[in-house]
């Protein structure tokens, strides 16, 4: 086998052991022509080193499309560590990831995601300062999911433009698929503006409770893909999108804040072929991501938020793509990402310019 050919690209795999803390860790950087890779930190009972090995390269690789796309001067990467998030921890074991993070001297840089929670990220930064998302408590910037609804909010205004001509929330009704973190958020905010909003979730408590709070419409979880709305918000689980489901949806646009909405290419290439405008998955949910970098430059609240507002930009962006382009809209997504890392990156490259006879003068040419 050719290990080097199932690299896809990618610039440097860390195998991370340590016998004594029982750590077995992935961290997988893609590519770092924009900045450092930025990208969570995953903890999960992978069968064995090959399944966790293809879970951090695809992850890492897909940092990279939405870092680029999120207009952040970062890079792609992702970590993985394998074992239980239920039994498997230790303050040793997440130490000595973060030893093995600080070797990397900032060339990644790491966050909370899926089995990892606050105190762990807390043990990983006492050994190396390339955390971000930390507590507010902490300095950090606390939890990226309003920032992450904000973005969604933003990205279905330019949905909204792109299919109807207007981009009034309150006159279209959605459906929510999942009202955990980021979803209950969204439909505090559709509602905020009067709007019709069918939910779900697997867990009846946290829909009964978006239904008493918030007064949206409580659907069966079998069901979701089957309600006739304007706007379905994936905001649960990847893979939304399928061969079962595309046909049965009656919507007009798909925008939420699931990663991996569909479930292959086929799949985005259906919601073409219906006429259903896909608001795609990485450009739409980072404004968790973009809340948490801008911890690098010195953190600010109304920063995160202003820049978190550009993904209206963004999606408009692609929607013309798209169009120009006659493809969908997945596709136009991963062109413009990657003509931004081909741009920069010949920027970076190139040599700095250096005024032949001293500073120019204010406003003027020599
Ligand atoms: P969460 O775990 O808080 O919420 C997910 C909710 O979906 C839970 O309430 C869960 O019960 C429900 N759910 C799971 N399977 C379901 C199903 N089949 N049908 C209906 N409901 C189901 O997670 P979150 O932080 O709100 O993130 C939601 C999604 O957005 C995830 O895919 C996540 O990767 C993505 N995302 C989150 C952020 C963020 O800032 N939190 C940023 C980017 C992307």
């Amino acid at each position: 086998m050719d290990v080097f050919a199932s690299l896809d690209g990618h610039e440097q795999i860390v195998h991370c052991q340590n016998p004594e803390t029982g750590l077995r860790a992935i961290i997988a950087i893609h590519d770092t022509t924009l900045g450092p890779a930025l990208g969570g930190l995953r903890m999960w009972p992978y069968a064995d080193e090959a399944e966790a090995l293809t879970d951090a390269l695809r992850l890492s690789r897909g940092m990279t499309y939405k870092n680029a796309l999120a207009g952040l001067n970062h890079g792609g990467g992702k970590a993985v560590i394998i074992g239980d998030p239920e039994d498997g921890k230790s303050e040793a074991l997440m130490r000595s990831f973060g030893r093995f993070l600080d070797s990397l001297g900032g060339r990644y840089i790491t966050a909370e995601d899926v089995g990892m929670t606050e105190l762990d990220m807390e043990y990983i930064n006492a050994e190396t300062p390339w955390v971000v998302g930390n507590s507010e408590v902490r300095g950090g910037s606390g939890d990226p999911s309003p920032f992450t609804a904000q973005g969604v909010l933003a990205g279905i205004r330019a949905s909204l433009r792109e299919r109807f001509g207007h981009d009034e929330i309150g006159e279209s009704s959605y459906v929510v698929q999942g009202v955990g973190h980021v979803g209950l958020d969204l439909v505090r905010r559709l509602r905020a503006h009067d709007a019709k909003v069918y939910a779900t979730d697997v867990r009846d408590a946290d829909l009964q409770r978006a239904v008493a709070e918030l007064g949206c419409v409580a659907v069966a979880p079998e069901a979701i893909h089957d309600v006739e709305a304007d706007v379905f918000c994936p905001c649960a689980l990847g893979g939304t999108i399928n061969a079962d489901t595309l046909p049965r949806l009656r919507c007009r646009i798909v925008a939420g804040a699931a990663n991996n909405q569909l479930a292959d290419e086929a799949a985005g290439d259906g919601l073409h072929e219906r006429g259903i405008v896909y608001a795609p998955d990485y450009a739409i949910n980072a404004g968790g991501v973009m809340n948490v970098a801008l911890e690098l430059q010195g953190y600010s609240r109304e920063r995160a938020h202003e820049m978190v507002e550009r993904i209206d930009a963004t999606l408009t962006a692609i929607y013309e793509r798209a169009r120009a382009d006659d493809t969908p809209t997945w596709r136009a997504a991963d062109r413009l990402a990657e003509a931004r890392i081909r741009d920069m990156g010949r920027v970076r490259a190139s040599a700095p310019v250096t005024p032949a006879h001293g500073p120019l003068a204010p406003g003027g040419r020599d």
